[in-house]
């Protein structure tokens, strides 16, 4: 830290993301992007012709592309916020919503950038155990009076909760925002975007980095009810209200006009995490059972610091957290078959090498 920056932020751990190394190809199954290319509409889209217009500012209000996804989720535009990738929407609800007199609630084991948003803001933040099975318990967030975020499903878990339980949620309380981080719900979570009708109190995040094969582009959205979403305008025009470039507006107009595409990709890449699930437990790991692209996974013989650094020696990189509760678990993003064949093969040397160790 220099000498300038404010004492406020001397506490401060920023987020890590995932590793990206360039020194070598790896299989890459470390930060739960697709291992499918964007939809051939994109890759078009995005075309010389409109990389010769980036001498001009962007929409800054990004009508085609929330009239589209309003029409995609059956509400209305005025219900749709734009964002630069959905840790912009986060960091917007953790700065909009919170503040000295009002904390925040979220699972103590979730997405690592809850923590930090709270600490940038000074959020007095609740952080609550999972149950056992490393489910979310609902009624611990039922009646809270704070601001709830909750990934559902959820990361590093893969498990979700009801859409009754969100409804609990929603119901007890009231006078606090509800924020659904919902990265990963499409490959076979349940989306509880109908509630914004009901409910107006719910913030529902999403992103297109994860289903929809973007997360080079930066491009995140939110569903709410019409007041919340103009507080958030309110942020993003007191910050940055170009903060979706003009090629990122192109890909994800063209990214929805493709949704069937994404509805494909996503059913593959479900179907290969199930087998991934099913060959795991075959070869002694127990894995939680994840309606995400990625599992969370444990070997009954090697702690999980010994998976993840012997297979990154082999050339596949997964995510190791080393936290407490979950020491044991690395998190595998779900690849192609092929992909996850060179995993199954990697573990299979690894956990006879260190047999014979
Ligand atoms: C990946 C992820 C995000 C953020 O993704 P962006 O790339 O910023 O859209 C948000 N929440 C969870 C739980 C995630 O895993």
């Amino acid at each position: 830290m220099s000498r300038f920056m404010s004492p406020r932020f001397a506490g401060l751990e920023a987020y890590t993301p995932g590793e990206q190394p360039r020194d070598q190809q790896y299989v890459k199954l470390n930060t739960n992007e697709s291992p499918y290319p964007p939809s051939t509409e994109v890759l078009e889209r995005v075309s010389k012709a409109e990389v010769e217009l980036l001498n001009l500012y962007p929409d800054p209000t990004g009508k085609v592309l929330k009239e589209k996804l309003a029409a995609l989720y059956g509400v209305e535009a005025k219900n749709v916020f734009l964002s630069n990738g959905s840790d912009d929407i986060l960091n917007f609800a953790f700065m909009a919503f919170c503040d000295a007199e009002r904390g925040a609630a979220f699972p103590e084991i979730s997405y690592g950038f809850y923590p930090v948003y709270g600490d940038l803001y000074h959020v007095d933040c609740k952080k609550i155990p999972l149950k056992e099975d490393f489910g979310v318990d609902y009624l611990d967030y039922c009646g809270i009076g704070r601001m709830v975020v909750i990934a559902n499903p959820n990361a590093p878990t893969g498990m979700e909760i009801s859409l009754a339980e969100i409804e609990e949620i929603l119901k007890t309380n009231p006078d606090n925002i509800v924020v659904i981080d919902e990265a990963y719900v499409d490959f076979g979570g349940t989306s509880c975007v109908d509630f914004i009708k009901k409910y107006d109190n719910l913030l529902v995040v999403q992103t297109f980095s994860k289903s929809r094969s973007m997360a080079g582009a930066r491009l995140g959205f939110a569903i709410a009810n019409e007041a919340i979403i103009e507080d958030l305008e309110k942020i993003k025009y007191s910050t940055n209200p170009y903060n979706i470039n003009r090629l990122t507006l192109a890909a994800g107009e063209a990214a929805v006009d493709s949704n069937a595409y994404y509805v494909e990709t996503a059913k593959k890449i479900a179907q290969t995490r199930e087998m991934t699930t099913s060959k795991l437990r075959e070869m002694g790991f127990t894995v939680l059972d994840s309606v995400a692209n990625f599992i969370f996974a444990k070997s009954n013989a090697l702690s999980g610091k010994v998976i993840y650094e012997e297979l990154k020696k082999k050339g596949v990189l997964v995510r190791y957290f080393g936290k407490a509760k979950i020491e044991d678990f690395v998190r595998i993003t779900i690849g192609t078959p092929e992909q996850m064949n060179v995993l199954f093969e990697k573990l299979a040397e690894i956990l006879q090498e260190q047999k014979g160790a």
